[in-house]
């Protein structure tokens, strides 16, 4: 049978793979977005919007997202294993989304933007060499450039380096969804518990149709995650034997200098593109996916000029900032006796006023100057 031939092919059609898709293919080129997954389907994550993931879905996408897939809050309470601490209403708006329709309502964007999809068919085979890949229903497409949008066990990083992330490095969750009716009084209340996990924390989030429940941690510190998971259900009042809980790791805290090698660019959870002290990884999924889109377009529109990879390389630099940074400071926010000094210092109002201001403002200037020294740089080349 002949093969099918693609300037640009990407694995995975999550926030990652769905950018670097829709990017791709509003610049004009012959894209096509594989997932193993027909959709909508689901994928195991908090869903929690913040501001980062708001303005990088405005910038990739060029518009707002529909507003029956979010859920909006503004009300958080904080607890140190069990113990409450405080309850604040924060300035801005926090989103929740279920990944169901979230993806489902991303693909259609790449979709409609002119990329080609095809789902239900996982890819089994990469050839990195003679740029082919097989699918597991024998099918073999040839391709110019291959984008890994494949989430944490990416098939694409493991063609290129042996192993997707390094399991001593990153951190595991476990999650489980409970119906609203199930736990009445919780309302739209976000909530973190400190200490419920070594090196990570338990959270409450309020999807549009359920409230999300989890814990996640670093992995080789939490070997009994699963016991920490029942003991934050069991003091919510639930019975963890009734509810069903699945846990994935989550590549926070290893992510390569250089993400990807030839003509293979790797983004998202494939790359360890995830916030080693929140786990949030949706904006970092959203722009390394549509930087890598935009280093493809670049480099198909002048091939004799810089190589996509190294055009890709110079966004993963700003992206990946803040993901260095948060590397750095959970050494200053983690360990037992900081938390336990937190736990204290938290219940003054004063400190907590502090602490959250402080966090807000070191996001938002990282934020903003990461976008001056222009953030998707290959855009305007
Ligand atoms: C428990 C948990 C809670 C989380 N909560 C949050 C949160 O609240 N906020 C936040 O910002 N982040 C959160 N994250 C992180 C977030 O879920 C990920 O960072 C994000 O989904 C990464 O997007 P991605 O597109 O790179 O990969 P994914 O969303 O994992 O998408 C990868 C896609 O690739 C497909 N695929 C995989 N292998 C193949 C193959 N061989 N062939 C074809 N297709 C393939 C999969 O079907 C999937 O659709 C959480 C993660 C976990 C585990």
């Amino acid at each position: 049978m002949h093969a099918q031939r693609y300037e640009a092919v990407v694995v995975g059609g999550g926030p990652a793979g769905s950018a670097a898709a829709f990017t791709l293919a509003a610049a004009g080129r012959k894209v096509c977005l594989i997932d193993k997954s027909v959709f909508p389907r689901d994928k195991l994550c908090g869903g929690g919007l913040t501001f980062r993931s708001k303005r990088a879905f405005e910038q990739v996408f060029k518009r707002r997202w529909e507003a029956e897939l979010i859920n909006a809050s503004k009300d958080v309470s904080f607890f140190s294993k069990g113990r409450f601490l405080a309850s604040v209403t924060v300035n801005a708006n926090i989103y929740f989304t279920s990944r169901l329709s979230f993806d489902h309502y991303l693909v259609g964007l790449a979709r409609d933007a002119g990329a080609d999809l095809k789902l239900g068919d996982a890819v089994s085979h990469i050839d990195v060499e003679r740029r082919s890949l097989t699918l597991r229903s024998g099918e073999t497409i040839v391709f110019d450039f291959l984008i890994g949008a494949d989430g944490v066990n990416s098939i694409v990083a493991k063609a290129l380096f042996g192993q997707s992330f390094d399991p001593a490095k990153v951190a595991f969750a476990l999650e489980t969804e409970v119906p609203r009716d199930r736990l009445p009084q919780h309302g739209d209340r976000v909530e973190f518990d400190f200490n419920a996990a070594r090196w990570g924390y338990a959270w409450a989030f309020p999807k549009p149709n359920a409230i999300t429940i989890g814990i996640g941690g670093l992995h080789r510190l939490n070997p009994d995650l699963r016991g920490r998971l029942d003991d934050y259900l069991r003091r919510k009042g639930l019975d963890p034997s009734k509810l069903k809980v699945k846990g994935q790791y989550l590549p926070a805290g290893d992510f390569p200098a250089v993400p990807g090698r030839g003509n293979v660019l790797l983004c998202g959870d494939a790359a360890g593109a995830v916030d080693a002290i929140s786990g949030e990884g949706i904006p970092f999924a959203l722009q390394s996916g549509a930087a890598a889109g935009h280093a493809i377009a670049g480099a198909l529109a002048r091939p004799a000029g810089r190589s996509a990879l190294n055009i890709y390389s110079d966004d993963w630099a700003i992206i990946a900032a803040p993901l260095r940074q948060a590397k750095f400071w959970r050494w200053f926010i983690y360990p037992r006796w900081i938390q336990r000094l937190f736990a204290l210092t938290f219940r003054s109002k004063r400190v907590r006023g502090w602490i959250l201001t402080e966090s807000n403002h070191a996001r938002n200037r990282s934020w903003f100057r990461s976008r001056r020294i222009k953030f998707m740089s290959s855009v305007n080349r």
